[in-house]
């Protein structure tokens, strides 16, 4: 069993649109494939939660799947975890072990563990704590989501360098959304990068079969 927490230069880039292509790339190779959301800030009532679509989407693949074995903390502010649980008075401390376990159950009903973060790496989750933290207790390999748009070039390298100064291995994809937008104003330098770095950079949409093999490559 193999897991993969999926991440972003940031919030609303494409995380939860980008583990569901990714699990129906892996779904339709034969790899099964469910997706869980730990931890997720905005249950306000107003829009559908990442959790519900992920537990929509798992519902597809094993019927007996609910949100409680994919979603195990949910706070109503649209913030990070460390903020939008004050705001709410909860004193109960987000139990890294506990996610750990329930992670663990649920990868011995699959082949591949697609696990959504909440923002990106630095959000903070407890005064210990942050989303890479997390994604590092539990084991998971990693697949970082950028956007497309302009200023995207400063959030992936400033997460590249980041990730590069501690060691960690992980996958780069670009969610592209405007194509002729993106080959105008960033794709020259991505190209440029990619002759440089070890690792290429991605775009989500035509290498996710590459994307795939990678993740599966990771020892
Ligand atoms: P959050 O941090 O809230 O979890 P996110 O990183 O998961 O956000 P998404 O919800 O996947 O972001 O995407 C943000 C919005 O952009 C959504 O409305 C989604 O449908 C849209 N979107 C993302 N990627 C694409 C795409 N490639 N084409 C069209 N729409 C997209
Ligand atoms: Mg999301």
């Amino acid at each position: 069993m193999k897991s993969l927490f999926i991440t972003a230069t940031n919030t609303n880039i494409g995380k939860t649109y980008s583990t569901h292509l990714l699990a129906d790339y892996m779904n339709s190779q034969g790899i099964k494939t469910i997706i869980a959301k730990p931890i997720e800030t905005g249950d306000n009532g107003n829009e559908i939660l990442d959790c519900q679509r992920h537990s929509q989407y798992n519902l597809k693949i094993d019927q007996s799947l609910s949100i409680e074995d994919i979603n195990f903390y949910r706070y109503k502010l649209p913030a990070s975890p460390f903020v939008a649980k004050k705001y709410e008075n909860i004193s109960t401390e987000i139990d890294f072990d506990m996610i750990y376990q329930k992670l663990s159950n649920l990868e011995s009903k699959c082949d591949v563990l697609l696990i959504e973060g909440a923002g990106g790496l630095m959000v903070p989750i407890n005064e210990e704590y942050n989303m890479l933290d997390l994604a590092r207790f539990l084991k998971a390999s990693m697949c970082l989501i950028s956007s497309d748009k302009l200023g995207m070039i400063n959030d992936l390298v400033l997460n590249i360098e980041f990730l590069k100064s501690k060691n960690i291995p992980c996958i780069y994809a670009i969610n592209l959304i405007n194509e002729e937008n993106y080959n105008t104003i960033s794709k020259p330098y991505i190209e440029y990068l990619n002759t440089k770095l070890p690792n290429p950079i991605y775009i989500l949409q035509k290498d996710i079969s590459k994307i795939t093999h990678d993740f599966l490559s990771f020892s």
